[in-house]
């Protein structure tokens, strides 16, 4: 038992692991999910966690938190594959094992397309917190998001979400931003606002490096797919979202990365590992007690060790894992270290880390020109939020000043010239920003391999809670 020895480095009070309990297999086959490669890390698998790696896992993980509260987090592949007494096991465990005055979060990432009422009856009873994929209304779900047959399957992640409403399950949407469904931020978050229902949102860019040998157990090389979405893209995906929750939804819709960046301009953790300083306490776990340094990093080179040979904190808490951490600070570029956006982003994760800067150095974020733009974007309504928040107003005071200052913009986008920097303050071009216009030829997506990847889900708002 953990409580025998301490590991060499001081542990952390709290650590999440994302655990892959059917592995990388699904029942869909997304274009772009960079999971399925990663079956090839385990050949002849049959990827199902077995009894005693989850007992294991649930008795470690417990054994490993100092602070009272434990979140149990499940992804994929598709978790649902296992069957919902795999999970009855999973809570059997949790009661077994509880230190007094636990408690805990359980979470799970999903497509959804495999629940029904027994399913959601569990997860109710047992005060699950979802995590849909869902990458906005049929024409652009479907586009990537397919069944091994090729079917595009919104109607049954529909399916899915309605059954999760009736039984009341706590769920959010988890939207990847790919190249195509990237130049429709606004119809998608209308969509998932005001048909789908949710209040609760996360956007994760889809970004796949073609390796040259055509498989991602790697992140290797400096070229995207033509499904990876465009930085500056991405930042004009952000940017045209804020406009429309800055505007008209601050305290009633949450934005992961909205809510992430303002914690940052209260002078508070983000909340989100990749816009962290340092990172290296979200591990991943695959199904048979192997312990990966990240979900990103689940590559050989980034394997810890085993959980049943191993107990979890050694692991955690081991100078690999504490130097995989601190590298996130350590290897930003210069570039990096002079952007005055620094404190909101730093360098987010390395996954992205492999362009170069203006003058040549390595190591800059892909999608540095669109955070770029997007953080110089919110930085004036949020000196504004923060200012509210710490004299006790509530955020959504936010909104009538935001409205009154920017009432000019249209205006002031009316006379801006192409070149010229975007009067919304993000500081790129107008043409890439509030003077993009879509080009005909947009919507053409061709076949690759493997991308990014979601992040657990998260409960808790700092502007959710502001409002009460
Ligand atoms: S590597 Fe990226 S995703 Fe993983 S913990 Fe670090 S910042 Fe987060
Ligand atoms: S915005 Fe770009 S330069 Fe600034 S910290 Fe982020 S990645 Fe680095």
């Amino acid at each position: 038992m953990y409580n025998t020895f301490m590991p060499k480095n001081p542990p952390p009070p709290r650590i999440h692991i994302l655990a892959k309990p059917s592995g990388a297999t699904c029942n869909l086959a997304c274009s772009y999910c960079f999971f399925l490669d990663k079956e090839l890390l385990y050949p002849n698998s049959k990827f199902r966690m077995s009894d005693e790696v989850l007992e294991a896992y649930i008795r470690q993980l417990i054994e490993s938190h100092r602070s009272t509260e434990v979140t149990v987090a499940w992804q994929g592949g598709e978790p649902t594959l296992m069957g919902v007494d795999f999970f009855r096991k999973a809570i059997a465990y949790q009661e077994k094992y509880r230190k007094p005055g636990m408690t805990f979060e359980n979470t799970m990432q999903t497509n959804a397309t495999l629940l029904n009422d027994e399913w959601c009856e569990f997860l109710k009873e047992n005060n699950y917190l979802l995590g849909v994929s869902l990458d906005g209304p049929q024409h652009l779900h479907d586009a990537h998001r397919v069944d091994k047959g090729g079917k595009g399957t919104f109607d049954k992640v529909m399916r899915g979400v309605r059954l999760l409403q009736k039984h009341g399950v706590e769920f959010n949407i988890l939207t990847t931003v790919n190249r195509l469904n990237g130049d429709y931020p606004r119809e998608i978050y209308q969509f998932l606002r005001d048909e789908v229902g949710t209040t609760w949102i996360q956007f994760i860019p889809v970004i796949e490096r073609i390796n040259p040998d055509g498989f991602n157990i790697y992140n290797v090389g400096d070229t995207v797919t033509e499904r990876s979405v465009r930085p500056e893209q991405f930042g004009r995906f952000l940017i045209q979202v804020f406009d429309e929750w800055i505007h008209h939804d601050v305290g009633e819709m949450f934005i992961q990365t909205f809510e992430a960046a303002a914690r940052r301009w209260m002078g508070m953790p983000s909340g989100m590992c990749v816009f962290e300083e340092t990172c290296g306490l979200g591990l991943a776990l695959e199904h048979n007690g192997d312990l990966y340094s990240c979900d990103h990093f689940v590559e050989p080179d980034f394997l810890l060790g085993n959980i049943q040979e191993e107990h979890m904190i050694e692991l955690v808490a081991s100078d690999r894992q504490v130097k995989f951490g601190l590298d996130k600070r350590d290897s930003l570029p210069q570039y990096c270290l002079d952007c005055e956006v620094r404190f909101a982003c730093h360098g987010e994760c390395p996954k992205n880390r492999f362009i170069e800067t203006p003058s040549g150095e390595p190591g800059l974020n892909y999608l540095c020109a669109g955070y770029k733009g997007f953080f110089h974007r919110v930085n004036e309504p949020y000196k504004i939020l923060s200012m509210l928040l710490r004299s006790g107003r509530p955020a959504e005071d936010v909104m009538a000043i935001v409205n009154q200052r920017e009432a000019h913009f249209p205006q002031a986008f009316a006379k801006a010239k192409a070149d010229d920097p975007c009067p919304c303050g993000s500081e790129m071009a107008f043409k890439h920003c509030h003077g993009w216009k879509p080009a005909a030829a947009r919507g053409r997506h061709k076949s690759g391999k493997s991308a990014s990847g979601p992040r657990p889900s998260v409960r808790g708002a700092l502007l959710s809670e502001s409002k009460s």
